[in-house]
């Protein structure tokens, strides 16, 4: 099977794997047992937690393991960074589900919600933008790439916009991490990083928070105390081992597989151009990351119906979360898509790993598919007019 799911999960890089199986295969041991064996545990986290420091450019006392990203989002947005004067949360139209819920959260106990628009590239709205970010906002949250697009919104431009307002900033960064690219997000106070978004196992994520913001912050478990009091529960020791090894692999080579990476999904999508059949890229022209196609497919196509007639091909129509659902997805929609043409949409996301073999092999499956499909739709159904871009 062509796997290009990766922006739900990556393969696993075979450093993290070594990681892990080392922590598998040892002693047992709890990093807060007193004994040797929770101490070499202890160790373990320790390494670990240097190694995504080091990529993410901070001091180790500012990472904070969780078990994923949804939980360092939540982590992320306390309630206790709303003031008497301070009342507004700003987010943007395309977050992922885990930040627009527990934005949704706060502003039904109280914060004034304000979701920033996009334009039809999936970018923040300048105006809108600007006029969200003022001395009544105490939080903007924003991601530093999209899971379905891939676009990747300006964060020097929104950092600046924040901390002129005197606002925290928060960015979402469980996409990014996997191409190394700590510059794009240096300035923003709270990030996000998942493991599993860049070739690490699930189980493990981290909020990166300095020490004076981290005593803002409202745990979501409380028990144990571990991760400074912010995420109490025995730590995830192998997962968190795999962790820093994909960090350690990030920081190395993800701006170098980044570029072959972007190269592949060109290939990709030309494939998918020359076989005829109108395609159209959801993100063409827009800063974006290397390894996302959104791509729009003759309206009458059904993303969902084109994957299951491909079983060759591991892909997505969207975000993991929002499969199964039968609502188009709410960020095309956001971009000033149409019902029909957000459901004649395939989300194709590639990984350090894939190779052009793969590309062409997955090209030629969705390509037959499509056409077959298509001569079962009536042809005033199917939408040929829309321009092919590259
Ligand atoms: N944020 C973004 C941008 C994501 O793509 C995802 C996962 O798809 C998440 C957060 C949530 O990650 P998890 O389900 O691992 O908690």
């Amino acid at each position: 099977m062509i796997y290009l799911d990766s922006a739900a999960s990556s393969p696993l890089a075979p450093e993290a794997r070594a990681a892990m199986l080392e922590v598998l295969g040892g002693p047992p041991g709890n990093p807060g047992a007193a004994h040797e064996l929770g101490r070499q545990a202890k160790r373990t986290v320790s390494a670990a937690r240097e190694q995504v420091a080091d990529l993410m450019r901070v001091g180790t006392g500012a990472v904070l393991f969780t078990s994923c990203a949804t939980e360092a989002n939540n982590l992320a947005l306390s309630e206790s960074f709303l003031t008497a004067d301070r009342r507004r949360i700003v987010t943007l139209a395309t977050e992922h589900a885990s930040v627009a819920q527990a934005a949704a959260a706060l502003s039904s106990r109280g914060a004034d919600l304000w979701v920033v628009p996009v334009t039809n590239q999936g970018q923040p709205e300048p105006e809108a933008l600007a006029e969200a970010i003022n001395d009544q906002t105490a939080v903007v949250s924003i991601q530093a790439a999209n899971n379905e697009t891939g676009v990747m919104p300006d964060m020097a431009l929104i950092s600046e916009l924040a901390h002129d307002a005197g606002a925290v900033l928060h960015a979402d960064a469980s996409q990014l991490m996997a191409w190394g690219d700590a510059d794009r997000i240096a300035l923003c106070d709270l990030i996000t990083v998942s493991s599993h978004k860049m070739y690490g196992p699930q189980g493990a994520a981290a909020l990166i928070a300095s020490r004076r913001l981290q005593s803002q912050l409202q745990p979501v478990l409380v028990g144990g105390g571990q991760e400074q009091g912010l995420r109490s529960g025995t730590e995830n020791v192998a997962a968190i081992a795999g962790f820093g090894a994909a960090a350690q692999l990030a920081k190395t080579s993800g701006a170098a597989a980044s570029s072959l990476v972007a190269a592949l999904r060109d290939q990709l999508l030309a494939a998918m151009v020359a076989s005829g059949i109108s395609v159209r890229d959801h993100a063409a022209g827009t800063v974006r990351l290397p390894n996302i196609l959104s791509l729009g497919l003759p309206l009458g196509l059904d993303g969902e119906v084109v994957l299951a007639h491909t079983p060759s091909v591991a892909a997505s129509t969207g975000s993991a979360c929002n499969a199964g659902t039968p609502e188009p997805s709410p960020v095309l929609k956001s971009m000033g898509l149409s019902e029909a043409e957000a459901e004649a949409t395939l989300r194709l996301s590639l990984s350090r790993f894939t190779t052009e073999h793969d590309v062409d092999q997955a090209a030629r499956a969705l390509t037959a598919t499509m056409r077959s499909l298509m001569t079962s739709i009536e042809p005033t159904q199917l939408h040929q007019e829309e321009s092919l871009t590259i």
